[in-house]
């Protein structure tokens, strides 16, 4: 295997020839991949002379070093990655910071609102005071009116009365003696009622049997008028009709006189009238 340059990694060729660390590290390089002058490439083999690599020159290339080179990279490694959480870190922060800011206006508003409501509680609690003045005041008016002008039948005044329960008390008597007093009013005219049907049906009775009393008196003076108007029709006087004679009882009961008039007027008639 080949010798590579442990700058470059490549081989070493005819034109490109390498030279050996003399150092602690022994490694190969290229003559051009160490920025040595190009003079060194003709010093000859055996003069005694030296070389060490740039790493070897400088004491740098021991295993310790190479810890720490790489615990430097992990360090490295690890502060990006602390960058980046400390970025999103920062990130949270100022989300939080503007929820905060949110809840600080939320908390504001609140302490508002409770103000206010404790402004409403106040308007409420005098409001409630001056309902029970108005109260205490209606009530010393009640008990005044009742001492001077208010009379209540059969209810002795008493101190600290009750004026409201006692007039609910009246009320509910009223309404009973009113519903008693339409009771009565209903029966009396049921009775009313039965009365005039009595009395209606006992008067058409009456009359019936009152034409029937009367029945032997108006029959024979039927009779009687029917022949006379007969026996007027005989002697040829004029105009005499059937229909003002009819003699009969009915709901008003008119007197027999009423239809003698008209038999009078006839005969006037029948004295002016000269036979031929
Ligand atoms: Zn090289
Ligand atoms: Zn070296």
């Amino acid at each position: 295997m080949p010798e590579v340059c442990a700058t470059c990694t490549s081989p070493g060729t005819r034109t490109n020839q390498g030279i050996s660390c003399d150092g602690p590290c022994e490694k190969t390089f290229h003559f051009k991949c160490t920025k040595t002058p190009a003079a060194y490439q003709d010093i000859p083999a055996g003069t005694g002379l030296t070389w060490v690599c740039d790493k070897c020159k400088h004491g740098r290339n021991d295993s310790k070093l190479d810890k720490l080179l790489v615990s430097l990279a992990s360090i490295q490694k690890d502060l990006k990655d602390v960058k980046t959480v400390q970025t999103e870190v920062f990130d949270s922060l100022n989300f939080y910071g503007g929820k905060i800011d949110d809840f600080g206006k939320r908390m504001d508003n609140f302490q508002k609102t409770i103000n206010s409501v404790q402004g409403v509680q106040q308007d409420v609690q005098q409001l409630k005071k001056e309902c029970e003045n108005l109260r205490a005041e209606i009530e010393s008016m009640h008990q005044q009116q009742r001492m001077e002008n208010i009379e209540i039948s059969g209810l002795p005044e008493k101190n600290n009365g009750n004026l409201k329960l006692i007039m609910q008390i009246k009320m509910n008597e009223k309404t009973e003696s009113d519903m008693k007093l339409k009771r009565q009013l209903i029966e009396a005219t049921d009775a009313v009622r039965q009365k005039f049907n009595t009395i209606k049906s006992n008067r058409t009775e009456n009359l019936m049997s009152l034409e029937k009393i009367y029945e032997p008196i108006t029959k024979p003076l039927n009779v009687i008028s029917a022949a006379t108007v007969a026996k007027l029709k005989i002697d040829n006087l004029p105009s005499v009709t059937e229909t003002s004679i009819p003699v009969s009882i009915n709901t008003s009961f008119i007197p027999l006189s009423a239809s003698t008039p008209k038999y009078n007027s006839r005969s006037d008639t029948t004295e002016f009238y000269s036979p031929p």
